[in-house]
């Protein structure tokens, strides 16, 4: 075990709440922090929509859908889908019923999983933010070089004339691996030149497939800060190159964002409602905050106060829920609050969060649940085994908040509070949001299965 250190000496009393949670979380304990500073969606609407609009949000959606006959030519799997990256919604309820035998819980509603881990090209949900910046950036050059206007057909992008531009230009990012993996792949596709800046908790496997399609990978020691800094520096010193901002960049977020509305037309396909009566528990796990904080803003301005929203982060690098507990957004940084930002979720080890994303989140985040790395593997093997479904250790952070659900003193408060009593609870839709797993290597899944 690490040891221990002395947290009160680093953080000012008035950060500690009077339920104790806070001393939980800074004590690497698993527990479930309620966002004192949700407000109901009216009081956040006009503010927010200066920052995020909902024709943002409809534009990134529009821009996804020109982008559909390119994107059915590079990655023939999206062709079913008519050319739009989008994953399954289902319900799971073997699971529910394994989880609530091993976890001795009850979970209220029905269980369901979104599958963005199966995401066609990417394989995790980077696959809506990364791919989309990609695709955006890839459209303003070539716009702004007089080679594409909005009405014509963007197949042609995937012609060699294009690929020949397109490999005049760099594309860099920092990673953990996943977001490296979509900006990679898809960047790549284009004809660009990627930079990948990866830090330490980067798997093997995924630093070898991206290698395998041209992209140039760089390793460093340190974190994730660390590598987003090196690759932001990298690349600003270069005028034909690109960065995406993983901390601070919007474009990522209005990709995530126009998940919402495909989420939408999916319940109503599959009759579940979304109403007072029956309110829809969000959990999606959270790294430094963008893909989480998309999906759930965009929830938000869809469901509103119907859709209860939870980050789930592992304990020792809970750097979301900090930055938005403490205020101090970006610059809060796991280990000023005595933890180690160590862990097995590699998808969601990141120090410090987003500046943006906490700061737009601060009104609509319901709360968040943390969990040890441990328990990830549990879930993972509860789920393989009950619905043959095979998700990261890192998405699996998603499972803690159905588990946790009705047995946390702070959670009781909130539904109370929310008047979520026992038969709206029983109507509710519980939605886990499966983040990253189909590009998995079957010999990484024997190690996270054995
Ligand atoms: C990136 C990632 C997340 C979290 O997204 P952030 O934008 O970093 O908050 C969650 N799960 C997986 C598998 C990821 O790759």
């Amino acid at each position: 075990m690490q040891q221990q250190k002395d947290v009160t000496a680093m953080v000012p009393d008035s950060f500690f709440d009077r339920s104790g949670t806070l001393q939980q979380v800074c004590a690497g304990q698993s527990t479930a922090w309620m966002n004192p500073s949700l407000l109901p969606f009216e009081a956040t609407d006009a503010l927010c929509q200066l920052i995020v609009s909902d024709s943002d949000i409809a534009d990134a959606d529009a821009r996804l859908r020109r982008f559909a006959p390119f994107l059915m030519k590079v990655f023939p799997e999206t062709v079913p889908a008519g050319g739009l990256i989008e994953s399954p919604l289902r319900p799971i309820p073997a699971m529910q019923e394994a989880l609530e035998r091993t976890f001795q819980c009850v979970i209220p509603g029905k269980l369901h999983v979104k599958l963005d881990s199966h995401l066609a090209a990417a394989g995790s949900v980077k696959a809506r933010g990364g791919i989309y910046e990609v695709l955006k950036h890839a459209e303003d050059l070539a716009m702004g070089a007089g080679l594409l206007s909005p009405d014509e057909d963007y197949g042609k992008l995937a012609e060699p004339e294009m690929r020949d531009f397109f490999s005049g230009y760099t594309i860099q990012a920092g990673s953990t691996g996943n977001l490296g993996l979509s900006i990679g792949i898809s960047g790549a596709a284009l004809g660009f030149h990627v930079i990948i800046h990866m830090s330490s908790d980067a798997r093997q496997w995924k630093k070898d497939l991206l290698r395998s399609r041209g992209v140039e990978v760089r390793e460093y020691g340190g974190d994730y800060t660390a590598a987003v800094a090196e690759g932001r520096r990298l690349s600003g010193e270069d005028s034909r190159s690109y960065f995406v901002d993983d901390e601070n960049s919007r474009t990522l977020f209005l990709g995530y964002a126009a998940a919402a509305g495909r989420l939408k037309t999916q319940l109503e396909e599959q009759k579940i409602k979304v109403d007072p009566d029956h309110p829809l528990f969000v959990y999606i796990p959270a790294g430094v905050g963008g893909a989480p904080g998309g999906i759930g803003y965009g929830l938000r301005r869809i469901f509103r106060d119907n859709v209860h929203l939870f980050f789930a982060e592992p304990v020792q690098c809970p750097s979301v829920l900090l930055g938005i507990a403490s205020g101090r957004f970006e610059k809060a940084c796991v280990t000023d609050f005595g933890l180690t930002g160590c862990t097995e979720a590699d998808g969601l080890a990141c120090p410090r969060p987003s500046g943006f994303v906490t700061r737009l989140m601060t009104p609509h985040l319901s709360g968040e649940f943390t969990v040890e790395d441990s328990t990830l593997r549990e879930y993972l093997r509860l789920l393989d085994r009950s619905e043959h479904l095979r998700i990261e250790p890192s998405s699996c952070a998603a499972f803690q908040g159905p588990v946790r659900l009705l047995k946390e003193e702070t959670v009781r408060h909130y539904t109370a509070l929310h008047g979520l009593d026992a038969r709206r609870l029983e109507n509710s839709t519980q939605l886990v949001w499966a983040t990253g797993g189909s590009l998995v290597p079957e010999s990484v899944w024997q190690e996270y299965l054995g």
